[in-house]
């Protein structure tokens, strides 16, 4: 093995290295199985593509689960008239009876859907105040 080599092969090594340190990090935070997925995908992507890691490629999300934490509800003739003004700010449609729909630590309200597509697909920040969403994360 020449010394390229051999410097090629601590450069790998270390890169693995930060992963492993990441996750830990964030397994220590009780961080989320969809935000492992992703640093995973990343190492993989890593070893085998020998890509560039870049730490803002790794999305973070909420899983399903964490989003049942939530307090939800339907829609019902009754409680109806305190949403009736307001439009879920995904969809930017407004709220009718029968559907379901999430209150997020702001207070603000979406779709139970449209909170999925958003908090476990794309961001953990309320749309509207970006508020950080996730549940062991107190902001002030
Ligand atoms: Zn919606
Ligand atoms: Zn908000």
């Amino acid at each position: 093995m020449n010394n390229t080599n051999t410097n090629e092969n601590i450069d790998y090594a270390n890169n693995i290295l930060i992963h492993i340190e990441l996750m830990q990090k964030l397994i220590e935070n009780r961080f989320y199985t969809s935000v492992l997925d992703n640093i995973l995908d990343n190492i993989f992507d890593y070893i085998y593509n020998q890509n560039e890691f870049n730490e803002s490629d790794i999305k973070v999300t909420l899983s399903s689960i964490d989003l049942k934490f939530f307090k939800n509800t339907n829609i019902t003739k009754k409680t109806q008239k305190q949403y009736e003004n307001l439009e879920c700010s995904i969809c930017l449609q407004k709220y009718n009876i029968d559907e379901r729909i999430v209150i997020l630590k702001c207070k603000h309200v979406l779709h139970y859907n449209c909170a999925y597509n958003w908090l476990c697909k794309e961001k953990v920040t309320c749309p509207v105040c970006r508020y950080d969403q996730r549940l062991n994360v107190i902001q002030e």
